[in-house]
């Protein structure tokens, strides 16, 4: 059993690598559009009318094949609830498959609701595992967790691979596909809803769009697969900030190609930096890379905080040993990292 969540120390104004934000900050208008909220904008229920319809239209969906989401966190509490709320007759705990290495969240929640969760170890070049995915998947699977691109190792999976799974798990199951990341590639199984209608695809506008702090998610899928998840799902569960933001934010298309453009550029950065190293990395979908440093992994973590820099070391994660991820975005941000990994890396030789 995974145990809760725990919340990393805080940073105080060091630089934020280590959980995947858009270290730039969000639009100028989003704090714009909450400044002009009013008291009795705070005070009354929110309505939700424009946020979903703007949002559904951004996004290329019916406003009612749309669920917007306290962050996709709570989209995953939502799935959750709708998938795994029916036991077998044999009173078994209901299955969740989740692909590893992967996002923290799929595990705690599933636990938290009772459910088990199968793990399938990952492939040595974390290359999406399709054929122990199918193999794992038992009359018992009722919810499979496929993330693309990946979190923690930014590999990107093929809708192809996506149609598979979801035409070979139980009837009543769901496939709850994460595009957290889908901004810095553009990939998306979207089109696949149409004909697969157990497919949930799950967005955040907490990376791309930098709304972390703001909380919010969307889920989108067939009429069918959403009908118990809008049943799940609290009805205010988006503050009035967060939809008037979110609102703002969707107009600015400007500042979101800027923050994409500065990805592109960073992630080519790193892959240089550890083509000079000889360091291994796998190409990335997102806005970070996973990178195997060795043994060092721990202490060159250490090092980076000691300047003020935070990423995430990976080692302990399912085929991760020895591996860092580090958000590559803003690229000022991303050549001081690189500036003191050098630093570290000369040092230690
Ligand atoms: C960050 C992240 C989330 C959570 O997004 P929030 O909207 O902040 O809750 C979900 N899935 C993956 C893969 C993520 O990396």
């Amino acid at each position: 059993m995974t145990g809760p969540y725990r919340r990393p120390p805080p940073t105080g104004d060091g630089l934020r690598l280590h959980f995947n934000e858009n270290t730039a900050g969000c639009s100028p208008k989003v704090l714009e559009a909450i400044a002009r909220l009013k008291a009795t904008d705070f005070a009354f229920y929110p309505d939700y009318d424009d946020v979903y319809r703007e949002t559904a239209a951004y996004l290329g969906v019916p406003d009612d094949q749309l669920i917007i989401t306290n962050g996709l966190d709570e989209g995953l509490i939502v799935a959750a609830i709708a998938a795994l709320q029916r036991r077998g007759t044999d009173g078994a705990a209901p299955e969740t498959i989740v692909i590893r290495p992967a996002f923290e969240m799929y595990a705690i929640t599933v636990q938290s609701f009772g459910g088990t969760v199968v793990d399938v170890m990952p492939r040595e070049d974390f290359e999406f595992p399709l054929e122990n995915t199918l193999r794992a998947i038992t009359e018992r699977t009722r919810l499979v967790f496929i993330t693309s691109p990946n979190n923690p190792t930014g590999v990107r999976i093929a809708n192809g691979d996506i149609a598979k799974v979801s035409e070979s798990v139980p009837p009543d199951a769901i496939v709850f596909v994460d595009e957290a990341y889908h901004d810095f590639c553009g990939d998306t199984c979207l089109p696949l809803i149409a004909t697969h209608r157990n497919l949930v695809v799950g967005r955040t506008f907490a990376k791309a769009h930098g709304l972390a702090a703001l909380r919010v998610g969307a889920l989108m899928g067939s009429k069918e697969v959403m009908g118990p998840l809008q049943f799940a799902a609290p009805p205010y569960s988006l503050n009035v900030c967060a939809a008037a933001g979110l609102r703002a934010a969707l107009t600015d298309d400007e500042r979101l190609r800027w923050y994409v453009s500065q990805v592109l550029q960073s992630r080519e950065q790193f892959y240089q930096f550890c083509d000079r190293q000889g360091i291994r990395y796998w190409p990335s979908g997102a806005n970070f890379v996973l990178a195997r440093v060795g043994e060092v992994a721990p202490e060159l973590t250490s090092f980076l905080q000691s300047r003020g820099i935070y990423i995430r070391n990976k080692t302990g994660d399912y085929g991760c040993d020895g591996c860092i991820r580090v958000t590559t975005g803003v690229v000022d941000h991303t050549e001081r990292c690189l500036a003191a990994m050098e630093e570290f890396l000369c040092g230690a030789r």
